[in-house]
């Protein structure tokens, strides 16, 4: 699965140096309207909106905006947490695109296809089984992912595809990648091990500026 990468502004997110054993939940998201992946992936390198997730996911594929090691600011609030150890420190955040159908929010089946791929390629990466695979809603009870919060059986769907990976692939513990970083062409300077997915090494995808 291609994953582009354009960096979001810095107002962003956290930048950090998270290993792979902080990473332990991930959240699931909607962008709530009607821009495609690449669209709010620009949005989100050009404009503050002190918010962000890492991954952006549309029918067309897979951007990433914040580099797994950062944390994105996807699920903090102000108010009550509903989880007692979810938060944006200790996770990654997967936006899905939703479009307007029929007056409500709907996830086009290719978005969610392209999602459990990724889904699954981060929780082999982070060693994360189904159960630490969040909504939003389950973190904050905001209502997001809406798709996923009307339709609790969408959701169930979902989850069951994951269950399905991890029966074939989990547990298995990778060693962490030695200390990387990124050179000024956005490329990692590190080289792939065998059995590393590429998103082990925070994704060694071309900066697009
Ligand atoms: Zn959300």
């Amino acid at each position: 699965m291609e994953i582009r990468f354009q960096s979001a502004h810095t107002g962003n997110y956290r930048a950090s140096a998270r290993e792979r054993a902080q990473i332990a939940y991930l959240v699931i998201h909607d962008t709530a309207g009607s821009a495609s992946a690449q669209q709010a992936a620009e949005q989100l390198a050009h404009a503050v909106f002190s918010a962000s997730v890492h991954y952006i996911v549309d029918e067309n594929g897979v951007w990433q905006v914040v580099r797994d090691a950062d944390v994105a600011w996807h699920c903090g609030t102000r108010g009550t947490y509903y989880h007692p150890y979810c938060r944006n420190a200790n996770s990654i955040g997967i936006a899905l695109c939703s479009r307007m159908l029929d007056g409500r929010y709907a996830f086009q089946a290719d978005a969610v296809e392209n999602a459990v791929q990724l889904v699954r390629l981060l929780m082999e990466c982070y060693a994360i089984p189904a159960g630490r695979v969040l909504r939003h809603y389950d973190v904050t009870q905001k209502t997001c992912p809406v798709p996923f919060v009307e339709h609790a059986a969408a959701w169930q769907a979902f989850r069951q595809r994951l269950d399905d990976a991890g029966k074939m692939d989990m547990p298995r513990p990778l060693a962490f990648p030695a200390p990387v970083g990124y050179n000024k062409g956005g490329r990692i300077s590190g080289q792939a091990r065998d059995g590393l997915s590429p998103c082990c090494l925070y994704g060694n995808q071309e900066e697009i500026t």
